[in-house]
């Protein structure tokens, strides 16, 4: 491992669930494998979308309307917080689907460095099945929504469901191999492939860090640990880190 006592220019932030666990918004696996009741192979998969597009469309429907209900927390906070002040680049990447670091960050407008992507899309957008267009969608979806952008498209959630691939790996994969630091929070490590950018960050010879309520299957690859809820380590652990 090379340049840990160097200065820090680059910063990739992977996040997960357990970032919004405490604005209210249900974690995935953390009990039983599932997701708000249901089976992720219900839910979360093509092949659960062509056998029921209704109760797809009525789930997606559901956590869309919870994040009226929500807000972005601490830890949300003090990403955007970072992302004001940081001169270097700092790439925010989400497997989360609701919106609460952008409404963070619309608040506080990051640097010029700063960029966030939503690997996994993103409830307030929907896609057409036909044409592939993507446009904001805030309101319900029905089950057979026709597309304004093919007549024979229908609009399905902007969601990378298990066995899709996964959004902008290539710009995530050019961001992990020339950090300096990597910090995975709230994150099973479960899901790949998010779950293998720490070892992609240690080929870098970047600083590798695991935030979360407790060490996950992958805690050995990181550097350090943080343990604990993220509103209080997410703060903590970024407000030493010198610009
Ligand atoms: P996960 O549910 O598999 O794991 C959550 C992790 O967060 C666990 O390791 C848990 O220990 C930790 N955690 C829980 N509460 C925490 C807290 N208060 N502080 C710190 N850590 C905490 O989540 P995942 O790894 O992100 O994988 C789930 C997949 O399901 C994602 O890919 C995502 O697309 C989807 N999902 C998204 C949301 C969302 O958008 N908020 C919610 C549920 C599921």
């Amino acid at each position: 491992m090379t340049g840990h006592a160097e200065p820090i220019h680059g910063i990739v932030v992977l996040t997960g669930a357990g970032i919004s666990a405490e604005s209210g918004v249900p974690t995935f696996r953390a009990s039983d494998g599932l997701w708000c009741g249901h089976r992720v192979e219900e839910v979360a998969t093509p092949e659960g979308y062509a056998a029921n597009p209704a109760l797809v469309q009525d789930f997606y429907n559901q956590r869309r309307r919870q994040l009226a209900e929500v807000r972005p927390n601490a830890a949300h906070v003090a990403l955007a917080e970072l992302a004001a002040r940081w001169e270097g680049d700092f790439l925010l990447v989400t497997q989360n689907v609701d919106d609460l670091h952008d409404r963070a960050h619309a608040e506080i407008p990051p640097g010029a460095g700063f960029e966030l992507i939503h690997m996994h899309g993103e409830l307030l957008k929907a896609r057409c099945t036909r044409s592939g267009v993507v446009m904001d969608w805030f309101g319900d979806m029905a089950a057979d929504e026709a597309s304004p952008h093919h007549p024979q498209g229908r609009m399905r959630p902007h969601i990378v469901w298990f066995g899709e691939m996964p959004l902008a790996m290539e710009r995530i994969e050019a961001a992990l191999a020339a950090c300096d630091l990597f910090v995975s929070i709230g994150t099973s490590g479960a899901v790949y492939p998010a779950a293998g950018f720490v070892q992609l960050a240690r080929y870098a010879g970047a600083r590798t860090v695991e935030i979360n309520l407790e060490p996950t299957q992958g805690a050995r690859l990181f550097d350090e640990g943080v343990y604990g809820p993220a509103t209080e380590a997410v703060p903590a652990f970024f407000r030493d880190l010198q610009t």
